[in-house]
């Protein structure tokens, strides 16, 4: 398979697994990451561009048993989808798991399974393999978080892309989602005013 690296994986006619994923964060985050370029000079987008950027070194190699794929680029024709896979494991018996590296701690755990989701499909429409663990793994914890990668959760990643299908043929900006991860959020003071963040 080709590898490519984290930066031009971004595709115009393809969504990007990183898109679609963030749209289940949150679809206006989603929108603001698909359409404004200004965000990549902000220092966090940056500082995660090269945690990836360290990470996206194309690699082959056997660890433990597994043969291991690293920044391995994924697509799936069927769903108009397109990612990276930080490592894929691949095991004698039949295992196959999906790695993904993040920065921080263990949080937005569904919205991690639901990456981990679509990179898997799109790992198994060029495969015809389906991988069946998911491993997120955090740099500010030094912890790693195992699952099973269900039936049900690959059917509600395919049901995320054909949502955020659609909603890219509308114009108009995506909803915001009011959470208290709004705080840290590089579009907070785009979204609320001072007044309306203090209570959320
Ligand atoms: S501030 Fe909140 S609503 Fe706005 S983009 Fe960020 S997460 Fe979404």
């Amino acid at each position: 398979m080709t590898t490519v690296s984290y930066s031009s994986f971004v595709d115009h006619e393809f969504l990007s697994v990183h898109i679609v994923a963030e749209y289940a964060f949150c679809p206006r985050s989603a929108f603001n990451l698909l359409t404004g370029a200004e965000v990549a000079s902000t220092g966090s987008f940056r500082e995660g561009r090269v945690m990836h950027n360290r990470v996206d070194q194309p690699t082959e190699c056997t660890h433990r048993g597994a043969y291991v794929e690293r920044s391995l680029r994924v697509q799936s024709l069927v769903l108009g989808l397109v990612g990276v896979i930080d490592q894929v494991r691949s095991y004698t018996d039949g295992r196959v798991e999906v790695w993904e590296y993040k920065r921080g701690t263990q949080r937005d755990a569904h919205t991690h399974e639901l990456q981990i989701a679509l990179l898997s499909l799109c790992y198994r429409d060029e495969t015809g393999v389906t991988p069946n663990i998911g491993v997120v793994w955090t740099t500010g914890d030094r912890r790693s978080r195992r699952f099973n990668i269900a039936s049900t959760l690959l059917a509600e990643a395919e049901q995320l892309v054909q949502n955020v299908s659609l909603k890219r043929q509308q114009g108009t900006p995506w909803p915001r989602r009011p959470q208290s991860a709004c705080h840290g959020c590089i579009f907070r003071y785009d979204c609320w005013s001072e007044n309306e963040l203090s209570h959320l």
